[in-house]
């Protein structure tokens, strides 16, 4: 048997082929050039099956597509509050080269030109060279695509040729006293990770990337910290999309980042990443048939990321209990905050006794660290009212987090304060 996913992306790519709106971005004159019949999606799964359809293998630059991967590396290195007193995470609500600061003259999110500028220039540490950076980006952008990424050489000297407006700030941010390093510096090296050339395939993995919270599905190397993928996406979802970053939300509602060249990025956590390509762009400078590939997608394979989720209620199964004080929980699914609530509940309804009860994990995939701190507390509290608590924990689900019991209880507010 073929799987029908791979139908699915050819019907569409199909779907959206006949679309001629829009307009290829003209201000780099190396873009102007781009072949605007040039479609292309991929599909990247949590285990590294990749899925492509239309011109895969059709290269074509980074640009802003770049900004979401250098900022992970500003926050990897320099960590969230550094990287924050240059850079803030409000949507601008204007273009994406507009001098956007806010009142302490911070850039005002970095998925803009002047705040992914000033981003570029954290990546790595103080130590770094110019030239050091650039290799550090690339290094760094190549373990989130899992292959040697390039440079389009001739894309990089032709937006040097008009990039006075980025130059300017650069500059502005370094009036301001924020930027790391030389105005030129940050200007070219942003204006090289912008040139960095990659296919619908190396998106799609790069999405997925952050869609793992951070581990390449394909190299299954960490890339970054959990958070920073946390972090990335959700700045993804509020200012992502240039300045229909609400509507995008709404309609389709997966993180994602487009850039000039005609590239969609999406990354939805725990699900896919996601690459299209097509060049010619809307007003907003999205891409039109990106835009039009990503609604379908998420409507037809419901992956809106406020889609809710099955009740929670499914979480704890059919539970029995004999004559002879023996009694059976049952949980299944991801023990979240809300389905260990309600295995909590569970427990609270068996009164104080001497009752064997069996708590049975086999059917639970994971157990967030937030889940286990309460359901661990949970069996303590029933051995402490004198029951016999016996866990049924084949894949040692819960083994992985079991620690010293009396510690828990203090532990627990600790513990919910940093999840
Ligand atoms: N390199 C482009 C610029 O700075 C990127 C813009 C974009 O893709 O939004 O103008």
């Amino acid at each position: 048997m073929r799987t029908p996913v791979f139908d699915l992306l050819d019907q569409l790519v199909d779907s959206c082929q006949d679309n001629r709106d829009g307009q290829v971005a003209q201000y780099i004159p190396e873009l102007a050039d781009a072949d605007p019949e040039k479609l292309a999606l991929a599909l990247c799964t949590p285990d590294g099956r990749v899925y492509t359809s239309g011109d895969a293998e059709h290269e074509f630059t980074m640009q802003s597509i770049s900004k979401p991967f250098t900022y992970a590396l500003a926050l990897r290195d320099r960590g969230l509050d550094r990287v924050l007193q240059s850079v803030d995470v409000e949507p601008s609500g204007n273009a994406f080269n507009e001098i956007s600061l806010d009142s302490r003259g911070r850039a005002k999110n970095p998925m803009i030109n002047i705040g992914a500028i000033t981003t570029y220039a954290l990546a790595g540490d103080d130590d770094m060279t110019a030239g050091d950076r650039l290799e550090h980006v690339l290094d760094g952008l190549s373990q989130f695509a899992g292959r040697e990424l390039s440079v389009a050489e001739d894309v990089y000297q032709s937006e040097l040729s008009t990039g006075w407006r980025n130059l300017a700030l650069a500059a502005l941010m370094k009036g301001n006293d924020l930027l790391v390093g030389e105005p030129q510096d940050a200007m070219h090296g942003y204006t090289r990770a912008c040139a960095i050339n990659v296919d619908a395939r190396d998106v799609a993995v790069m999405g997925m990337t952050l869609a793992t919270g951070g581990v390449n599905p394909l190299t299954k190397k960490r890339v970054i910290p959990q958070w920073v993928a946390r972090q990335v996406l959700s700045v993804m979802t509020t200012c992502g999309m240039y300045d229909s970053a609400g509507d995008w939300l709404s309609r389709v509602g997966i993180p994602a980042k487009s850039g000039v060249s005609g590239g969609v990025l999406g990354a939805l956590p725990g699900q896919v990443g996601i690459g299209a390509f097509s060049p010619r762009l809307d007003r907003f400078g999205n891409s039109v048939r990106g835009v039009k590939i990503y609604e379908r997608l998420s409507h037809q394979l419901g992956l809106h990321i406020m889609n809710t989720p099955a009740p929670s209620i499914e979480a704890v199964g059919q539970r029995s209990h004999t004559s002879d004080g023996y009694r059976l929980i049952d949980l299944q699914g991801r023990l979240t905050f809300a389905t260990a609530e309600m295995a909590l509940r569970h427990f609270q309804a068996i009164p104080p006794g001497r009752d064997d009860v069996v708590v049975d994990f086999s059917l639970v995939p994971a157990i967030p660290r937030v889940g286990a701190i309460m359901i661990l507390e949970g069996l303590r509290r029933l051995r402490a009212d004198g029951h016999a608590v016996i866990l049924v924990d084949p894949h040692g689900r819960v083994e992985q987090h079991e620690e010293a019991d009396e510690t828990i209880a203090t532990r627990i507010v600790d513990a919910l304060d940093d999840v």
